[in-house]
């Protein structure tokens, strides 16, 4: 059997492992030089955005012999409003390198991988297709997907980001969601050592955002960053995406093509995160092909997840900042706190995103109804 998989990222390596696992040597087309040949920053796998899974990387290793070292485990999240600060505590998930560096995710992956791949690659998909008896798209992005008519893109979102120096504690990460800084958008510091991390800022490309300047808006962050944490953080390597593309496809698979990590839509739109769900993709994609599951039924929960966290996003969008204050400040609860770290210590159990979507939704009707008044 011939399978080529396109892309040497999280959901293709993912499924190359599997498939090998079983039998089965694919071909995987890299059209970079290297695995992660690209910028490095730190990203997180957060276990309430996950559910049902208590220990992504637990699960990972026991379930699909992936084996991957994070950087910390996340004991703490504060997260900053306008007027308020407040911390979510617990054992809440973990933090991960990710591109251009030896311990990122990709080259963990990629040094658990036996089959060649071919770096540099120019084969296009339609070539792949004709040739290979499946594969799977995994190029990390919703393009492809788009051209085949396969893919609703609920929004696109400017990032920017850089390396910052300073004094990081590794299982602390921060967030903030101050609308008059960045509109409907948000910024984050992940620690990937004591002395590194990434700041990042993240913002819908809205109408009305568009004519904003994203250094100007990264600047801002910068230096709100540096007065909540009380630093002067010395600035080492920028990066910037344009027009990330948060979407999902209409189905997970065609014919002989498996649609996995961004190409299926594994980003969530609420709060960006993707790394887990494309693992996944790419696990699951080896299974279909394998005769082990059915592509369609496994992705289904993916599916939903990808609707609750829209919904979650237009419910932050919705939000004014004295809003968003009332929620950060009551974020500071030993209830919270016990619920957070029940949820994440169980199997199974309390879905937050799921069963807080309806409220979110009537939510978010009464506030597009009162707008449109
Ligand atoms: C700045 C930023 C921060 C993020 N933070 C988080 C976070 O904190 N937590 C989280 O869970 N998620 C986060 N995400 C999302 C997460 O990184 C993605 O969802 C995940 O990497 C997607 O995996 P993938 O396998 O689809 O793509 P990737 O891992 O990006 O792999 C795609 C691969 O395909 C290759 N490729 C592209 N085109 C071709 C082609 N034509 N032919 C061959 N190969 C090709 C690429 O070079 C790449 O190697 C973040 C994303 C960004 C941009």
């Amino acid at each position: 059997m011939k399978v080529a998989i396109m892309g040497a990222g999280m959901s293709g390596l993912s499924c190359a492992i599997t498939l090998e696992r079983n039998g089965i040597t694919p071909v995987i087309f890299e059209n970079r030089s290297m695995v992660g040949d690209r910028f490095v920053n730190a990203e997180a796998m957060f276990c309430v955005l996950n559910r049902p899974f208590k220990d992504e990387i637990k699960y990972l290793s026991e379930n699909c012999h992936i084996d991957l070292k994070p950087v910390d485990v996340v004991e703490k999240l504060t997260i900053h409003s306008k007027n308020e600060t407040g911390n979510i505590e617990g054992k809440i998930g973990y933090t991960n390198i990710r591109g251009r560096h030896k311990n990122s995710y990709e080259s963990q992956l990629a040094r658990q991988v036996k089959s060649e791949i071919n770096y540099n690659s120019t084969y296009d998909y339609a070539y792949l297709c004709k040739n290979f008896d499946y594969v799977v798209l995994a190029t990390g992005d919703g393009q492809y997907s788009s051209a085949i008519g396969n893919y609703k893109c609920d929004l696109t979102v400017t990032i920017k980001g850089a390396t910052i120096e300073g004094n990081f504690i590794t299982k602390h990460p921060h967030v903030w969601f101050d609308y008059d800084v960045l509109p409907k958008g948000y910024a984050w510091i992940i620690p990937f050592s004591e002395k590194e991390a990434n700041l990042v800022i993240a913002y819908p490309d809205y109408p009305d955002n568009l004519k904003l300047d994203v250094d100007v808006m990264w600047q801002k962050a910068y230096d709100l960053a540096c007065k909540n944490l009380k630093q002067s953080f010395r600035i080492t390597d920028k990066f910037e995406i344009t027009r990330y593309m948060m979407g999902i496809c209409n189905k997970a698979k065609i014919d002989n093509t498996y649609f996995a990590g961004n190409c299926f839509g594994t980003i969530s739109p609420g709060l960006g995160f993707g790394q887990f769900a494309s693992i996944l993709t790419g696990v699951y994609a080896a299974y279909d092909i394998c005769n082990i599951g059915v592509y369609e039924e496994l992705t289904k929960p993916l599916f939903e997840n990808y609707n609750h966290s829209l919904v979650f996003r237009r419910f932050l969008e919705s939000l004014t900042n004295e809003q968003m204050d009332i929620h950060i400040k009551n974020l500071d609860s030993k209830i919270l706190d016990s619920l957070i770290d029940k949820i994440c210590s169980t199997d199974g159990g309390i879905d937050l995103l799921k069963i807080s979507t309806p409220l979110m939704r009537l939510w978010n009707n009464y506030k597009e109804h009162s707008h449109n008044k």
